[in-house]
């Protein structure tokens, strides 16, 4: 199966596949038995994580896509505040240095409820279409949506109370997303209102940080309290229809995390600490059908799981280029 098919299926909520026999390169089958029959020991471990305790910036993919989420919404206050007309508008739509940018999804949306094209949403859309192809598809998430990091330290008290038993993650389906995305679609054609733009915590957040806040910042905090208290990420695992609009994107964008299999003690720190595990199905014990195998469209490229990777089997790559982005 291809990867854009088999990434898709994934991002739509299917449960990955372990590859067939036949799907395996020989390479990879090669490792697979060197690895069943030469297991890891415990001081092997040992050795690698003293390793990476060694690595002298232990967070440097996470510091760099704070800095930049942070630079980016801060530029939209910045803009309106100076009247610089530099980057004009909000996350959702937006002029920058005069281009008209608009967010595919709230593009669809605004589409779907008036049932007309409208000129200025096909030109942003189109120029975001093509940066974010370039930049990644779901990159959109974790490098610029502002939900994305409150989401994520709050995500962070959830699995402290979770560590200490206080609180249970309760996980759901992850086709509810998809199903959801067809209701939000339906909604907004259905009522002529862009209904999902009205409860979307990133154009909320985003509204609040460039024009002050307001009311609907009572939403945003429900949704960060059901997070912390009852389902780990909630919102960006089961319901944004903009990871799934922004996932098929990033089905053929160039910019992907590739796993490396001949490294990998596949103990799952990596998927410990990714928000769609699923995509790193290929760094379980006897999965990756290939040696070098890329991480699945659904992949915020957060860099995460390379971050924390002790063995260094994990790593972005520009596609087409054969450059390896420095980790
Ligand atoms: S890729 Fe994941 S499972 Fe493999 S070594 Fe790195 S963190 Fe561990
Ligand atoms: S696979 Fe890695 S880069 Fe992608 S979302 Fe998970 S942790 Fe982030």
């Amino acid at each position: 199966m291809s990867y854009i098919s088999e990434s898709l299926r994934v991002l739509f909520g299917a449960a990955p596949k372990r590859p067939a026999a036949e799907e395996i390169t020989p390479e990879a089958k090669e490792i697979h038995v060197y690895k069943k029959q030469n297991p890891f020991n415990k001081a092997e471990f040992e050795r690698i994580y003293a390793q990476a305790a060694e690595k002298p910036s232990p967070h440097k993919w996470r510091n760099r896509r704070w800095i930049t989420l942070i630079l980016v919404n801060f530029l939209f206050l910045a803009s309106f505040y100076f009247d610089v007309q530099l980057l004009e508008g909000a996350l959702t739509a937006s002029r920058f240095v005069g281009f008209h940018m608009a967010d595919l999804n709230s593009a669809l949306q605004v589409m779907l409820a008036y049932k007309y094209v409208v000129l200025n949403l096909v030109i942003g859309t189109v120029t975001i279409f093509i940066l974010w192809l370039l930049l990644g598809g779901r990159t959109f998430c974790s490098w610029v949506c502002p939900y994305h990091l409150v989401a994520e330290w709050t995500e962070a008290l959830h699995l402290w109370l979770a560590k200490k038993k206080i609180v249970r993650d309760h996980p759901f389906k992850r086709g509810v997303r998809s199903v959801l995305y067809i209701i939000f679609a339906l909604l907004a054609f259905v009522t002529g209102y862009t209904v999902f733009e009205t409860i979307s915590p990133t154009g909320i957040l985003s509204r609040a940080i460039i024009y002050g806040p307001g009311l609907a910042l009572i939403w945003v905090g429900l949704l960060l309290l059901i997070e912390v208290f009852y389902s780990r990420r909630l919102w960006c695992r089961y319901v944004c229809p903009i990871g799934i609009t922004y996932g098929v994107v990033g089905s053929i964008s160039p910019l992907r995390v590739v796993h490396n299999l001949k490294d990998c003690h596949h103990e799952g720190d990596c998927r410990k600490v990714c928000l769609v595990p699923h995509v790193l199905s290929m760094t379980t014990k006897g999965r990756s059908p290939g040696v070098e195998q890329d991480v699945g469209a659904d992949c915020t490229r957060c860099g995460l799981c390379v971050d924390v990777c002790p063995t260094g089997s994990l790593r972005f790559e520009l596609k087409g280029l054969g450059k390896h982005l420095k980790n």
